[in-house]
């Protein structure tokens, strides 16, 4: 499905993983994939990987931390860079909407060529009892429709290392790939089982039903996700450990915010060696409640701009944006739980003797429910991705309220952080509005330093939103 790819990496700053939740319940159908587990910055369904520029030998030119930082008026790249930067944007728009085209034939194919309706007879055979079909169906559906989706994937990679943004080697990006399938697997077996089991139990009520079960769950795996997943790909150390001078900068920081986020919540993650990519997230639920901040934009940030980068994220963790996130995805997929059920039965009445499904209760119906959500969640991307840039924009704006007063001239150091985090990702100067519109998780670069720089609500005598 084109679902699954998540990161949009040309806007960056991405963080809030919304998505984690959002996967997790969207994806909990047994399409969890690689992507959405491992890229680091999940934004939401539909949206797309970013990628490039040239390989670390030909690193961008971006500013260093050694280098004075030079004063920003707007978004602005080196003609060269310009162009491979609108260069991408368009290939990613474009793949995006074939990807989700390709993902729905994907899932129409294995219905047509009854390969569900043959794993389902497979499953039966094994054994007459429910769970241990859903474990030998749900591994067989999850690597059918993924290995058919594969060329998507290696292409999205292929381009991403062609412009420089994944400095990953192929071994290493199939080594992710089949970790992710595995843990994939793992979750759809769980979810498979039991939608299956509600269906049973209540043919007109178990969209609720499921949706009842499946919330806890996916929440649950919000919570596992930084302790057990994100470890799976890439390196975790206590940012206090690799960097006792930033961590006491953001200390300050933190207290100027009156929050209390201890030190053992700030992590240092080695993305370095994958991607040249800077990023920062805010993931976790609970106890796992954490701020992430990749080396890689460590090593090209001055320490002002790290510190308005983590005040975003920090924001993220303030504002409680992972709850609402949670929430937010968790009504959506409410509402598509419902639709799917009110169609499920009409798209098998139609064609469900043609695909060997002997109705929603046999096993084999999952690739026409799963059809169902993928569209509905591409019809809810500007929905999804109105929401995802509301929540961004809010951290936008806590971070220049929190670094004020506390960094010399703030509104500019915040500037400079996206006019280097625009040039090393790539973001496009000119956004295609459309894809804005459709795929955006996080407002345009361009947008967010023209903001930074007209934030002054100080000067107006106004009271800052968020921290007084
Ligand atoms: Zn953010």
């Amino acid at each position: 499905m084109g679902d699954r790819t998540a990161v949009n990496k040309r806007d960056k700053m991405r963080e809030v993983r919304i998505l984690s939740a959002a996967l997790v319940f969207a994806f909990s159908l047994g399409s969890v994939t690689v992507a959405q587990v491992r890229s680091v910055s999940e934004p939401s369904p539909l949206r797309q990987t970013p990628a490039s520029s040239a390989t670390k030998a030909s690193a961008p030119a971006v500013a260093q931390p050694q280098a004075p930082p030079q004063k920003v008026t707007k978004y602005t790249l080196p003609p060269e860079r310009f162009k491979k930067a609108r260069d991408l944007a368009r290939i990613h728009f474009r793949f995006t909407l074939i990807s989700v085209v390709y993902g729905l034939v994907v899932l129409w194919l294995v219905l047509r060529w009854k390969i569900s309706a043959k794993y389902r007879t497979w499953a039966e055979q094994m054994s007459s009892k429910r769970f241990l079909q859903a474990v030998v169906f749900s591994p067989l559906l999850v690597l059918t429709i993924d290995i058919l989706e594969l060329p998507a994937e290696v292409y999205r990679n292929w381009v991403s290392r062609a412009y420089g943004i994944s400095v990953q080697g192929w071994g290493s990006w199939f080594w992710d790939w089949t970790k992710g399938e595995i843990i994939s697997i793992i979750v759809a077996i769980i979810f498979i089982w039991i939608l299956y089991g509600v269906i049973r139990k209540s043919p007109r009520r178990w969209w609720f039903y499921f949706w009842l079960a499946a919330l806890p769950i996916g929440i649950f795996l919000v919570f596992l996700q930084p302790l057990i997943i994100d470890p799976l790909f890439h390196k975790f150390e206590p940012l206090a450990e690799k960097d006792p001078a930033l961590t006491a900068s953001l200390e300050r920081m933190v207290q100027r915010a009156g929050e209390n986020i201890p030190p053992e919540r700030m992590f240092w993650m080695g993305a370095g060696e994958k991607t040249t990519a800077l990023d920062a997230y805010v993931t976790g639920v609970g106890a796992s409640k954490r701020i992430v901040v990749f080396d890689t934009t460590i090593a090209k940030m001055t320490t002002p701009q790290i510190v308005y980068v983590a005040g975003h994220e920090m924001g993220h963790y303030v504002l409680r944006h992972i709850p609402k996130g949670i929430a937010f995805f968790g009504v959506l997929l409410l509402a598509f739980f419902y639709l799917g059920f009110r169609l499920i039965g009409w798209m098998l009445a139609n064609w469900g003797a043609y695909w060997g499904i002997r109705g929603v209760h046999d096993w084999a119906s999952l690739p026409a429910l799963l059809f169902l959500l993928s569209v509905f969640f591409f019809l809810a991307s500007p929905i999804s991705s109105a929401f995802s840039r509301y929540l961004e924009h809010q951290a936008d704006e806590y971070g220049l309220e929190v670094t004020h007063g506390l960094t010399p001239d703030s509104g500019q150091v915040a500037a400079q952080a996206f006019q280097i985090l625009g040039d090393v990702d790539l973001a496009n100067p000119e956004p295609n509005p459309v894809d804005e519109f459709l795929f955006y998780s996080h407002p345009s670069i361009p947008d967010r330093i023209q903001f930074a720089l007209t934030y002054d609500p100080w000067s107006k005598g106004e009271q800052p939103e968020f921290v007084k």
